[in-house]
């Protein structure tokens, strides 16, 4: 990875997978793009550039200006937004995979973009999800999901093309807010809780999902692409976790560091059925035996640094 394209940089995990390669391959070298531009530190510490990702010809001309040979693509809808939308979220989310591939595949470039944990369905075994299992999910989300893994194995079987994936559980962060998630609770909750020490949670009591703080899945976006592609066998879908947790363990975690912290439920029928939908728990063993996954922070620790980070922020 030396000139790299970032699709949908100034999202959830873009803002900040953006600077951090940065940092470490350089600012000039990481190509951040999005169809809209912020203020951030994201969108001016680097080259930035205006892509709709549904604009094949635009993206084209963009990784052919920077001479790109490593396309990172996030620009997706999320789970609870594609619900609310399927007929968009399928245009978006397969149209913008393909033309992320086809333009990885016209420069010959490396080849990153995430799966879910929303790819497995109510049949999937939901304990210990095992890397390879019965994957039939019921939200268009998870349809999109399944599709794209199947769409990157393709790519590289057909075209021998370096593609590389992820099945991301909820992501919890500080710098940029989640974009319509299932699990964005579990970031709400942190933002309430040093604003106001109480939550109301759309997650019923007893929903475990599996979630992992940022700097663990930035790390683990790194060292896949940085891994011996002698040792990939599951390319482009890895399940990787670093909890499973139900809103209440969230709660008991904030009340070590916020005592009298409080939670109360209102379910959102849409979003706990997308929940009730997913895992509670997948097993990462495939990851850790082909390229090394391994994570830094468990539930007290992201807590703790979520708290610290948020009291500065706020
Ligand atoms: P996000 O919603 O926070 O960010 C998506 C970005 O894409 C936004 O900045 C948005 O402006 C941009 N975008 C939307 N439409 C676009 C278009 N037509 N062209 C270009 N950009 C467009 O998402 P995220 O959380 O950063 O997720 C990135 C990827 O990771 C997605 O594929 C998502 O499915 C996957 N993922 C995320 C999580 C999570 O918890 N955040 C978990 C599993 C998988």
């Amino acid at each position: 990875m030396k000139r790299i394209l970032i699709t949908g940089a100034l999202g959830q995990i873009g803002s900040e997978l953006t600077l951090k390669l940065r940092e470490i391959y350089g600012a000039d070298n990481v190509i951040a793009t999005d169809i809209k531009k912020n203020t951030s530190e994201t969108a001016q510490s680097g080259p930035f550039e205006l892509l709709d990702v549904t604009d094949l010809d635009k993206m084209m001309e963009t990784a052919k200006k920077y001479k790109i040979d490593t396309v990172m693509h996030l620009a997706a809808l999320l789970s609870a937004t594609a619900e609310t939308k399927p007929v968009f979220a399928w245009n978006l989310n397969m149209g913008g995979l393909m033309n992320a591939l086809e333009t990885a595949r016209e420069m010959n470039a490396q080849f990153f973009t995430p799966s879910s944990i929303g790819a497995f369905g109510p049949s999937t075994p939901k304990h210990h999800t095992p890397q390879d299992t019965i994957m039939r999910p019921t939200t268009m989300y998870g349809v999109n999901k399944v599709a794209g893994e199947l769409l990157a194995d393709y790519y590289y079987h057909k075209f021998g093309l370096d593609t590389r994936g992820l099945r991301f559980p909820g992501l919890i962060s500080h710098v940029a807010l989640p974009g319509g998630g299932t699990t964005d609770y579990a970031v709400e909750i942190y933002y309430e809780a040093v604003k106001t020490g109480k939550y109301t949670s759309y997650i019923n009591i007893g929903t475990y999902m599996d979630m992992m703080y940022m700097p663990d899945a930035l790390n683990a976006i790194i060292d896949l692409m940085e891994a011996d592609p002698s040792k990939l066998k599951h390319r482009n879908s890895f399940n990787i976790t670093a909890m499973s947790v139900a809103p209440e363990d969230i709660a008991a975690s904030i009340s070590k560091y916020i005592p009298g912290f409080e939670i109360a439920y209102t379910v959102d029928p849409a979003r706990q059925s997308i929940a009730d939908s997913w895992p509670n728990s997948i097993d990462a063993s495939a990851a850790k035996e082909e390229w090394n996954f391994k994570f830094q922070y468990d539930l007290d620790r992201m807590t703790q640094d979520m708290i610290e980070k948020l009291r500065e922020k706020l």
